[in-house]
């Protein structure tokens, strides 16, 4: 009989950095009430599920062959929407996708990160940007966001001239604040960046951008002029499609090419894009919604600063709110009543996603009776 293998810890070379470290992610709890990872709180019609399946059963057929490196359709369906959206024009080549935004931020720091290189954000913010530095032994620095949880052109400015890093990320609607950036922050970042020695990719993050309130640009209306911007959206959010995994960017062609060089061979499946491209054609319908989730998130910030709490503007489907004394009992006192909400942000304060109506108002019902107010 041959030994059992030795898994003590010190066995497996495990990076240092890695040591003790656990997955990131929130606690996927099966409660009536899911409001803690800002999903569209609205499925697909049935008419759209119709489409995907059909598309999905089109792709299958296909399944003996590696799908299309490029994605050349999904890119060009990519374009079309954000002229629809945002306006903006851009050519495929400009438009790269991933599974989801992360791999898309991934690509980013596999790109323009690496070893000696720094990457820099703003706290507070996502909190995946860190790991994403570190899985890419990629220094990292956290700037701050003021009181307010807005950024400082000025400041934000003198922290890249400061750290010179090789990429500078910008969440805006940022998570979990909502708050969105002014474009005369990202100009001065942009600025600061095309200063930096060596050169420097500002990425900002627009997972949330369909949900910004009227008045509030994209940063996709500064990509012609600036080679060195990035902007990323994802279909998880506005258009419910989180299970799919489909994260995209648009950026200069050189920038996009720079991605192409470090994806790994086919990482977009056939299905994946089949999944993508259905979706896409119905753009319209499957944001239907973001116009009353809006209105939903704008009631609720308007509701909970009426109960006395603290609520942080947002441009986002989510919340931050508090502030209390004892965070987690109340997180735990909401899902007692299964209301399930996030531990995110600054000492004392949660977030709440925007969920449908009924889901809003189980989630008042539970605060007023967790916290009596
Ligand atoms: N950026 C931000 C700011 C996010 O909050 C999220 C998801 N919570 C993502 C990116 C990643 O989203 P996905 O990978 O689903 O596109």
């Amino acid at each position: 009989m041959t030994a059992a293998p030795d898994l003590s810890p010190g066995t497996l070379p495990l990076r240092p950095e890695l040591v003790g470290l656990e997955p990131y992610g929130a606690p996927q709890l099966d409660v009536p009430v899911p409001l803690n990872v800002n999903e569209n709180p609205y499925p697909p019609s049935e008419e759209v599920v119709a489409d995907v399946a059909a598309a999905v059963a089109g792709a299958t057929r296909g399944l003996n062959r590696y799908p299309d490196r490029d994605f050349a359709d999904l890119r060009a369906d990519l374009a079309a929407y954000l002229e629809v959206e945002s306006g903006v024009h851009r050519e495929p080549e400009q438009m790269w996708a991933a599974n989801g935004s992360n791999e898309i931020m991934l690509h980013l720091l596999q790109a323009f990160g690496g070893p000696g290189r720094t990457a820099l954000s703003f706290a507070p913010t996502y909190s995946m940007y860190p790991e994403y530095a570190r899985d890419t032994s990629t220094a990292w620095v956290m700037g701050r966001r003021a009181e307010d949880f807005t950024l400082d052109p000025e400041s934000a400015r003198a922290t890249v001239a400061e750290h010179r890093p090789s990429v500078v990320l910008l969440a805006s609607p940022n998570n979990p604040t909502g708050t969105a950036l002014p474009l005369d922050t990202v100009r001065a970042v942009l600025d600061a960046a095309s200063r930096v020695p060596g050169g420097c990719v500002v990425v900002v993050d627009e997972a949330y951008g369909e949900f910004r309130r009227a008045g509030t640009p994209s940063a996709l209306e500064l990509l012609a002029d600036h080679p060195h911007l990035a902007v990323t959206r994802t279909m998880s959010k506005a258009f419910g499609l989180a299970g799919a995994r489909v994260g995209y960017l648009s950026a200069s062609r050189e920038l996009v090419d720079a991605l192409r060089v470090v994806r790994l061979p086919y990482h977009l499946s056939a299905v994946t894009q089949a999944v993508a491209r259905a979706a896409l054609r119905h753009a319209p319908q499957l944001m239907a919604q973001v116009g009353s989730l809006r209105a939903e998130r704008d009631a609720l910030v308007a509701w909970l600063r009426d109960h006395g709490f603290v609520a942080a503007d947002s441009d986002a489907n989510f919340v931050l709110f508090g502030t209390f004394d004892d965070r987690h009992a109340v997180w735990q006192g909401l899902l007692d009543r299964g209301v399930l909400v996030r531990v995110t942000g600054p000492e004392g304060w949660l977030r709440v996603s925007v969920g449908t109506p009924a889901e809003t108002s189980a989630f008042k019902d539970a605060l007023v009776e967790v916290t009596g107010r």
